[in-house]
């Protein structure tokens, strides 16, 4: 067996352990397997192994890997997880299945724009969450949490609300606090406006992600091994 789902054994072992010891946590946590750097013979045995649900954080290394992949498992669930710039709106849209890093207006309107509305709407992708910066770092995308209420409203009112279905919140917390306090934030945020879906957690701190009701967790390293 490769390394690489050896980890992936254990970790999906551990999640569930670590799920259902905790009063908060989510009914099912998904695991999002971070293959950025990594080539297809890198993923192709969690794929012979079933797992489906990958992330990428470039629209551009995801657009040359992954269709030959898909051909190979058209149930291939991709989620694009680092920043998005308007003008790449609709490679991702044709990319990705679920776009986690929507975070101002104007990248709102560029999806909107190029996916379309209805049964013609352009892409695979059915799915969008808000990426927040929850420790307000200047160097970090998302929007600030005192602004997501107004974003979620750019979206609820305009001509076509259901043009972008936003059914979750993503965040990266501070890398050198404790990330407890960000997750519980996040968490609150999301029940606040109702969103289902929450993407917190990577290799170093998914557990405590998991104790605060993520589910969905981005696991790269400690998964496919330190990246080069
Ligand atoms: C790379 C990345 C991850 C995975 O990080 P690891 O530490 O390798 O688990 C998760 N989320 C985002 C946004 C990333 O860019």
């Amino acid at each position: 067996m490769s390394d690489t789902l050896t980890r992936y054994h254990e970790l999906s072992k551990h999640i569930e352990v670590i799920r259902e010891k905790a009063p908060l946590s989510s009914k099912q946590v998904k695991l999002i397997a971070v293959a950025k750097t990594h080539p297809a013979e890198a993923i192709l045995p969690l794929l012979k192994a079933g797992h489906r649900v990958f992330g990428e954080n470039k629209v551009q290394e995801a657009a040359h890997k992954w269709p030959v992949l898909r051909r190979l498992y058209p149930d291939i669930e991709l989620h694009l997880i680092g920043s998005l710039q308007s003008n790449k709106a609709k490679e991702a849209l044709e990319t990705f299945d679920v776009i986690e890093t929507v975070d101002r207006p104007s990248l709102m309107d560029a999806l909107v724009k190029a996916r379309g509305v209805g049964h013609e709407a352009l892409g695979k992708c059915k799915e969008f969450y808000i990426q927040v910066n929850i420790g307000e770092e200047p160097q970090k995308g998302g929007v600030a949490p005192r602004d997501l209420p107004a974003l979620l409203q750019h979206i609820a009112s305009s001509p076509t609300p259901d043009a972008l279905p936003i059914a979750g919140l993503m965040c990266v917390p501070p890398h050198d606090a404790n990330p407890a306090p960000y997750f519980a934030l996040l968490h609150k945020m999301a029940k606040e406006h109702n969103l289902a879906n929450l993407s917190m957690g990577m290799s170093s701190d998914y557990k405590t992600a998991i104790r605060f009701g993520a589910t969905h967790v981005r696991i790269g390293a400690a998964l496919f091994g330190k990246r080069g």
